[in-house]
């Protein structure tokens, strides 16, 4: 059966600046739609300005990973649907946090941490991210290295809870680095937060780029999850009475 993923975008700046509708005449939740579609994946979109900014527990319910992509208004994103989120995330559904999305609630929720914090600077600089675990599925299909030839920098320290894998290490020209692809495990759902993506480069529609997102989405897709329960069980095995 095909994954099924919903991209979320706060669709602001591609309808305020020409700029980046030039760049993402579809809006950056119309060109990653697009090419998951293509790698075989059950696909919707939706926005900020929807009603219940389309995540309904219905529509949560009926996905398996989530992409979010944030930056200007992740104040106007409603406390109950964060709370709506973070309980599928810890129910199964997986949840990728894309560039700026790092200071969205349902980020900073998971982290437990301050998250927004970083160092950041716009010039278009280089950046080049190292894969520092060729073992990770996220990897599939890379070489050791994806060239970014303008992006904005982000820098150390990134106040989040130490990864329980890391991915990638990037290197950008000024000199900073910065830990640009990072995974969590919380409760049964797997969260991956990947650096590139600032709105008004076309980093989106370079196909490593794309190949890291396709194969975070099917890392953090749920599997068949063991049952498991909770609370005060009798013994599974019968315990051999002991001498008093
Ligand atoms: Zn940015």
């Amino acid at each position: 059966m095909a994954i099924r993923v919903m991209v979320w975008n706060e669709y602001l700046h591609e309808k305020q600046a020409a700029e980046v509708a030039a760049v993402y005449p579809k809006g950056i939740h119309g060109c990653i739609a697009d090419f998951l579609q293509a790698a075989g994946m059950a696909v919707r979109t939706a926005t900020l300005e929807e009603p219940e900014h389309g995540l309904t527990q219905a529509v949560l319910d009926d996905t398996d990973v989530l992409i979010w992509w944030g930056h200007m208004a992740h104040e106007r994103v409603a406390d109950e649907i964060v709370e709506r989120v973070y309980r599928r995330v810890l129910d199964g559904m997986g949840l990728i946090v894309l560039h700026s999305g790092h200071a969205s609630k349902i980020f900073q929720k998971l982290c437990g941490t301050d998250s927004g914090m970083l160092k950041w600077r716009e010039d278009g600089e280089q950046e080049i991210l190292w894969v520092v675990d060729p073992s990770h599925p996220i990897v599939a299909g890379l070489g050791e290295k994806i060239m970014i030839p303008h992006e904005e920098m982000y820098g150390e320290h990134f106040n989040i809870p130490q990864p329980d894998e890391q991915v990638f290490i990037s290197w950008f020209e000024g000199g900073e680095v910065f830990r640009s692809g990072c995974c969590w495990h919380r409760g049964k759902g797997k969260v991956f937060y990947f650096r590139p993506g600032h709105e008004a480069f076309p980093v989106y529609h370079q196909a490593e780029i794309q190949q890291v997102i396709t194969n975070a989405v099917r890392w953090a897709a749920p599997i068949d999850f063991p049952k498991v329960t909770y609370g005060n069980p009798p013994p599974v095995v019968e315990i051999p009475a002991r001498a008093e």
